[in-house]
């Protein structure tokens, strides 16, 4: 299919699209349980009434996989990957519709997950079917695969996938994250990885009207935590290939939202330096009772190809220097923190090529700021991953989430193009 030939097939497609959507957001696939069967049901019958073939992959029953696969004119393969796990919906009366209902308004998808991102797989799903029913088919096979557990890490998703050997092929597109629709359209290289860190603290218990018989484990924690926090200060070391990159990715981050001066001073930050947050507290068993024991942890990220070890180390000298006893510090880097592509791969010039086409606009190469499955994809699987989402920016994880029509049938006419333009 040449450019038009998609553009005109993808452009009837909303309703198909839309309703797909809903269909899939109707499938309460929310963490923590994150069960992912009803969702695949429904992917599968969609390929199945199409004569799309299919097959489910799972480790646990409750959290399955399904790739559906588009035969190409050679044995050469592309990916498409994206996750059917979405997180609670949080507080209902924030909702303006019921979160799981999948309506249909105001030129939008409504719901949990609609943006993160069950919209961009039922663009992909449509995308299949066009690929699938076209008169030429494409030059590689393309394997749309769907995933489980992207919100916990991918365990029996596609860290699972992956690690077992199931995915293969040359390059991975991940419909993850914003693309930035047609106003501002952008590719993604890579994502910062995460450093989790963990303090525990440990005391003396004592009763509460006498805490100096005791050794409070919450108040030493209280005092070493803003030394932790100081780790944002760390300039990151990161390859020189990347320099470009970080400062589209500033630039793209600071255009796609409203920000307050302070915001936009903080983004300038966000990858010569760790972002840090201290996001989990834990202590005490009763208030007149002085703890004895208490954690705190820490959610820190760091630009791919920066030196995860060397952050670790100054976190511990970071503790050391408070002097206060009895805090040990837990922090286990991965040799690698998140990934990047080459802006000359392969995959980045074509997927940079079709959004050029589909969108008329120069697309702006970034590094997401959190972690997608493409993280498992590159490490587990080694092969190379970029990524184009249909996300409305700042939807992921927010009430009243939702999804933009016109976005889906972009979502359709990048995923169809995508193949022909790589292997053409
Ligand atoms: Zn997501």
């Amino acid at each position: 299919m040449n450019l038009q030939q998609i553009e005109q097939q993808a452009a009837q497609t909303a309703d198909e699209v839309a309703g797909l959507t809903s269909q899939l957001v109707q499938c309460n696939s929310a963490h923590p349980d994150g069960y992912t069967d009803k969702v695949v049901a429904v992917i599968k019958a969609y390929c199945d009434r199409h004569g799309i073939p299919n097959e489910v992959h799972a480790n646990d029953p409750k959290k399955p996989n399904i790739v559906a696969k588009v035969k190409g004119t050679s044995d050469k393969t592309i990916l498409w990957l994206g996750h059917i796990d979405v997180v609670p919906a949080g507080t209902p009366a924030f909702w303006t519709y019921p979160p799981y209902s999948g309506t249909i308004a105001d030129g939008c998808v409504w719901g949990r997950g609609s943006s993160d991102m069950k919209g961009a797989c039922a663009s992909a799903l449509v995308a299949a079917r066009l690929l699938f029913q076209a008169d030429e088919p494409p030059p590689y096979t393309v394997e749309f695969w769907f995933s489980s557990d992207e919100e916990i890490g991918g365990h029996e998703g596609a860290t699972w996938l992956a690690k077992t050997g199931r995915l293969s092929g040359e390059v991975c597109l991940i419909g993850d994250g914003s693309g930035g629709g047609y106003a501002l359209p952008s590719l993604d290289l890579g994502c910062k990885g995460a450093l989790q860190v963990r303090l525990i603290s440990k005391g003396h218990t004592a009763h509460g009207s006498t805490p100096f018989m005791g050794d409070n484990a919450l108040r030493k924690l209280i005092d070493v935590v803003p030394a932790i926090e100081r780790i944002g200060a760390f300039k990151l070391d990161y390859p020189a290939e990347l320099a470009e990159v970080v400062q589209t990715s500033i630039a793209h981050f600071k255009a796609s939202q409203d920000l307050t001066p302070a915001q936009a001073q903080a983004a300038e930050r966000l990858y010569d330096y760790p972002s840090v947050a201290c996001t989990m507290l834990n202590a005490g068993v009763k208030v007149n009772v002085v703890p004895d024991y208490a954690e705190a942890e820490f959610d820190i990220r760091l630009t791919p190809g920066s030196n995860p070890q060397a952050v670790a180390a100054q976190l511990q000298a970071l503790l050391d220097e408070t002097g206060v006893a009895g805090v040990e510090l837990i922090a286990t880097p991965d040799h690698t923190a998140g990934y990047y592509e080459a802006p000359d791969s392969p995959g980045a010039v074509a997927l940079t090529e079709t959004l050029r086409q589909v969108t008329g606009k120069e697309p702006l190469a970034k590094i997401l700021t959190g972690g997608t499955d493409g993280i498992s994809v590159r490490h587990y699987a080694g092969i190379s991953s970029v990524g184009w989402g249909t996300s409305l920016t700042g939807m992921a994880h927010q009430p009243d989430e939702r999804i933009s029509i016109e976005n889906l049938v972009l979502g359709v006419k990048v995923y169809t193009a995508f193949p022909y333009i790589y292997g053409g």
